[in-house]
Parts: structure tokens; C-alpha cells; sequence
């Protein structure tokens, strides 16, 4: 992508539309969605040739409860609002859910004092949670081994593929568009909006959009570098670290989702079930190389990675059967931190950080993007439309 000017008559040749959001994953589209609700003429320009293909497509499918956050973060307001928001729309709408609730298991004398500052977090975020002994826990979960575990009734599952496929619907009822295979290549802030060079199909074509949402997942920063007119200072380093899971053969004894109290910003290998009651353990932790294009990121996983796994989940499952378990899908964050720093908030700049009318960056949307993609669409509905 560059972000050289255009040419007079390729301005001239721009489509006016009102809204462009770049990105049909969840968060485009649950941007999309309020945009649309809220009355304006949007379209969201998707490079692939399906919705939802992105990190949107290869994530744990958990609605999280807001336990871990900062208080009064954006990650922490917008996960506790945006589970509400999303049971609303799962039962509104026919996605497949399940409020399962989840364990928060301390093994340990480290984990216990883990396991306190997360109960203080989650009271501090509004968030219900129940501390529990080790023999309470054992009686809801009769396999766990643990010291005590915080019960978040609040956590559960989603069929996110489902979730995608009802926002796009809601986004085409309201009068907006979702085009498909049609990557932005560059756009350039003008006096009256932004000229947007969109490959449709791999032909260019031109738009002009008075407010323009960049929800690009891992693209998010090559997208915001691709547009002349924004300072790049405005414009973080990306980094991205890869999570592959493993599946169990076989059924798991569990009906809750279980994670270890977590160590550091990594919530640790935990078991996820999906909504046909299959188990899976992850996502791990894995630091992709600095400069890594997105675009040739190998999403296999690697079989040699189960050691670590099985070491981590039998701290609180000690029954787990060698060689139960089955290399199975990975995902890639988008990360603006690198290894050992702290984990920062997600970026939601508009106008008042970065000086240009009308354009929305979305930086940095990892967990718990997807429990909070329909608060984030409220949010930046509520930014576009101040003044
Ligand atoms: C391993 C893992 C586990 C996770 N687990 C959870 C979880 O359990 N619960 C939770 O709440 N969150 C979870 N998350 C986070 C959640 O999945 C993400 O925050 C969310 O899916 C991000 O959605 P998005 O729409 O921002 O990005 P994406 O889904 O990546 O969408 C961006 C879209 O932009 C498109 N695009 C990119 N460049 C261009 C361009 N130039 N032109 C047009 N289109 C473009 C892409 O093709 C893509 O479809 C997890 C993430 C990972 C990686």
C-alpha cells in the first residue's frame, strides 16, 4: 500500500458515499450496524470474497465476563456492556448461544493471590462473581483440581459465524451495503472528506466518504499508513502473536469453561467448549517476528507445541490422557505491545487524537474484541456523530 495523492481526475471519478467501514469482521460489522441504524448510508468494503475471515474467524468464541480488565479502560467498558448488548442480540435475533458461566481455578499459592486481585477487578468492573473452595468447585466440576475458583456466571459461547452473518443482515436492512472482494489500496484526506481507492475485483475504482472507519483487524495499521493526510506519529507498530489450540479426543468433563488464574497478561491455556459441548485447549502464546506481513502469516499448528500443553492443563485437570490431545486451529492478535510490556487498551482514534475530520482507526481490537463488537459500534456511532 502507498499513500502518494491522487490525480485530479481520479478525484473527480470518486462515488460519493456517506460511511465507508473497512472490514467485514465483527466489528465492522456491528460498526456498520449502528451506523446504519442510526441513519446513514453505509458500505463496508471487504477484501476477501466472505465476511468474517479474519481473526474474527479463528478466536475461542467466548462472551467474556469483564473480569481482567482495567477499570474504567475502554476493554473493561466495552466487554461488560458489549455482553450485555450481544446476549440481547443473540436472543433476539436466533444466534446460537450459551451463558455456560466459567471457573477461574487457582492451583496454587501464586494463583490464589491471582485469583483475589481478579475478584477485586471483576467487583471493580461491575462484573458477578462467587469465590468458591476447592470442594465447592469440585462439586460443580467434579474432575478439577483446585486450591478455590472464582465462578463467573456471566461467561459464556457464541457461534460467531452465526453473530457475523446477523449483523450483515441487520447492516442490509437498514439500507447498507457489504461489497465483497474490494481491498482499500490508499486513500487521501481532501478538504470535504476522504478519497478512498478501493480494488474491486482487482480493478480500481474511487470513493469519497464523509466519515470512513478503518476496522481492518490485523491490516488496521498498514490501512491507516495507506492514508495520505493522517500523520503517521498517529499510526502505532504492530505486532502479532499467534495462539494455536488443541482439541480433545473424546468428551470432556466439563460443562464450564475453565481458565488457570492467569500470570501475567496472557490468560493462560484454558479449556473452551463449543456449543456442541467439544473441548478445546488454548490459545497459547507464540511472538510472531517484528515486520511480519500479515498477509504470509502460516496458520499451521504445530503437533510439538501439545508438550507445554499438557504440562499446563494438568495443573488443574490431572486426569488428562496422553495423547488425547489433537493439533487443531490458530489465531493471530493484533498486538501494540511487544513481549513483556503490558498490555495497553484498544485504540479508538477519532478526530480529537489525530486531527483528521471524519476517520476512525481501530487499532489493536484482540480479546475481548468480539464479546465487545456491538459496544464498539455504539461507541464509534457516538463519535462520528458528535460535532
Ligand atoms: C486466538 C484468539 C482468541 C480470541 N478469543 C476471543 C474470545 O474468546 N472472545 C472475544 O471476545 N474475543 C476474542 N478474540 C478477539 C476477537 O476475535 C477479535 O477482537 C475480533 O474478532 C476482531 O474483529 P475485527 O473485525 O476487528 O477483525 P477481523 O475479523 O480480522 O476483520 C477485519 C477484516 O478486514 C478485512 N480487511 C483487511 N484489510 C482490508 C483492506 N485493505 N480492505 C478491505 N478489507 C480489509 C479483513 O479481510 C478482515 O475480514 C480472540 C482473538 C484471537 C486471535
Amino acid at each position: 500500500m502507498t499513500s502518494s495523492s491522487f490525480s485530479a481526475e481520479q478525484r473527480a471519478a470518486a462515488e460519493v458515499v456517506d460511511v465507508v467501514v473497512i472490514g467485514a469482521g465483527v466489528v465492522g460489522l456491528a460498526v456498520a450496524r449502528a451506523l446504519a441504524q442510526a441513519g446513514r448510508e453505509v458500505m463496508v468494503l471487504e477484501r476477501e470474497t466472505a465476511i468474517g475471515t479474519g481473526v474474527s474467524s479463528r478466536n475461542s468464541e467466548v462472551v467474556h465476563a469483564g473480569l481482567y480488565y482495567e477499570p474504567g479502560s475502554l476493554k473493561a467498558r466495552l466487554c461488560v456492556r458489549g455482553k450485555d448488548l450481544l446476549y440481547d442480540f443473540c436472543a433476539s435475533h436466533g444466534v446460537s448461544h450459551s451463558r455456560c458461566g466459567k471457573l477461574v481455578v487457582a492451583t496454587d499459592e501464586a494463583q490464589l493471590a491471582s485469583l483475589k486481585k481478579i475478584e477485586a477487578r471483576a467487583h471493580a468492573n461491575g462484573v458477578p462473581v462467587q469465590w468458591l473452595s476447592g470442594e465447592e468447585a469440585r462439586a460443580l466440576e467434579p474432575a478439577l483440581n483446585a486450591q478455590a475458583a472464582l465462578l463467573s456466571p456471566s461467561t459464556g459461547i457464541v457461534d460467531s459465524h452465526g453473530l457475523m452473518l446477523a449483523l450483515q443482515g441487520d447492516v442490509e436492512a437498514a439500507g447498507g451495503a457489504v461489497a465483497l472482494a474490494s481491498q482499500l489500496a490508499r486513500g487521501e484526506v481532501v478538504h470535504d472528506g476522504i478519497v478512498l481507492e478501493v480494488l474491486a475485483d482487482g480493478e480500481p475504482m474511487w470513493l469519497k466518504a464523509r466519515t470512513v472507519v478503518n476496522a481492518a483487524g490485523l491490516y488496521a495499521c498498514p490501512v491507516a499508513r495507506a492514508i495520505h493526510g493522517l500523520d503517521p506519529r498517529h499510526v502505532p507498530t504492530e505486532r502479532y502473536a499467534k495462539g494455536s489450540y488443541f482439541s480433545l479426543a473424546g468428551k470432556a468433563p466439563f460443562s464450564r469453561l475453565v481458565y488457570p488464574a492467569p500470570q501475567d497478561a496472557w490468560l493462560g491455556v484454558h479449556l473452551t467448549l463449543d456449543l456442541g459441548g467439544q473441548a478445546k485447549f488454548g490459545p497459547d502464546l507464540e511472538w510472531l517476528p517484528a515486520g511480519q506481513d500479515p498477509l504470509a502469516i502460516d496458520y499451521t499448528v504445530d503437533a510439538r507445541r501439545a508438550d507445554g500443553f499438557y504440562d499446563e492443563v494438568r495443573r488443574y485437570w490431572p486426569a488428562l490422557a496422553d495423547g488425547a490431545l489433537q493439533p487443531s486451529y490458530s489465531g493471530v492478535r493484533p498486538k501494540l505491545y511487544g513481549p513483556g510490556e503490558p498490555a495497553p487498551d484498544f485504540r479508538i482514534d477519532g478526530t480529537a487524537v489525530h486531527g483528521v475530520p471524519g476517520l476512525v482507526n481501530l487499532f489493536g481490537i484482540e480479546s475481548p474484541g468480539l464479546t465487545s463488537a456491538l459496544a464498539i459500534g455504539e461507541h464509534v456511532a457516538a463519535m462520528v456523530e458528535a460535532p
